[in-house]
């Protein structure tokens, strides 16, 4: 069984090994997972575009108006808020007011929160586009999904429900200033953590130069059930070899 979708715009704390105490945002609807991906190891289960196509997005000012007042109660309230990270049910760029709404909550995350750092988890579905690649650069960071580095890997893990430039993927990840990638290694059906697959994703690792990179594996019950994970001492294997051979700082979590 996957995981119930978020019910709320804002919801957690979440403690969290990466973000500490973290505030998560969904910008998306409640009613449907909206994502364009529709990752094998998905903790919400298979992406429905007919699901999507039926769900609405809420505008910016609605969205904004719930979180001020959400925010405001919660620092009445007390208790730690590390982070604020833009998540929830699938893919926060999917928002076409993303841009406004990081403007816009920057200041209350000011305002309410001065110590958290504003995040975002995204598929990396939309860092070719230059306005996305804007938004994202207003944050403090960025954890970009990068679980293959070829077309043929990335398609079969990651599945995404429409055409998708591979190419044009890490052309706008190259183009991101700090960008942090996160990587999930599973073992089948398709093993991304040896073999070609692996040395392909290490070189467009050290192409792309990021930041720090975090590699996992699958901890929740898979959209596919023949997800398999990979074990912790591989994990480890594969953020030496990011040292060493992409030359950039690496975490397993
Ligand atoms: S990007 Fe995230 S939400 Fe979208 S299908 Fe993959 S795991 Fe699920």
């Amino acid at each position: 069984m996957t995981i119930p979708l978020q019910s709320s715009v804002v919801y957690g704390p979440v403690a969290s090994r990466r973000f500490g105490s973290s505030l998560g945002i969904n910008l998306l609807p409640t009613d449907a997972k909206f994502c364009l991906s529709n990752c094998l190891y998905c903790q919400y289960g298979w992406t429905d575009r007919d699901e999507m196509r039926r769900s609405k997005l809420r505008p910016a000012r609605e969205l904004v108006e719930e979180i001020e007042r959400d925010f405001s109660a919660r620092s009445f309230r007390g208790g730690p808020v590390d982070s604020i990270t833009f998540s929830g049910n699938g893919e926060p760029t999917l928002h076409p007011e993303l841009g406004k709404l990081i403007r816009e909550i920057k200041p209350l995350r000011d305002r309410y929160f001065p110590k958290a750092r504003l995040a975002i988890l995204s598929d990396s579905t939309r860092v070719h586009l230059s306005g996305v690649r804007d938004a994202l650069g207003e944050l403090d960071e960025r954890y970009m999904k990068f679980d293959a580095g070829d077309a043929g890997t990335y398609a079969r893990i990651n599945n995404p429900v429409v055409p998708i430039d591979w190419e044009a993927l890490v052309r706008g990840l190259k183009a991101l200033p700090e960008v942090t990638l996160q990587s999930l290694f599973i073992t089948s059906p398709v093993d991304n953590s040896e073999g070609e697959s692996l040395d392909r994703w290490l070189e467009t690792v050290r192409e792309i130069g990021p930041k720090a990179v975090y590699v996992y594996t699958v901890s929740r019950p898979p959209a596919d059930s023949r997800v398999k994970p990979i074990d912790r001492n591989r994990l480890a294997r594969i953020a030496r070899q990011v040292k060493k051979a992409a030359e950039s700082p690496a975490f397993v979590y």
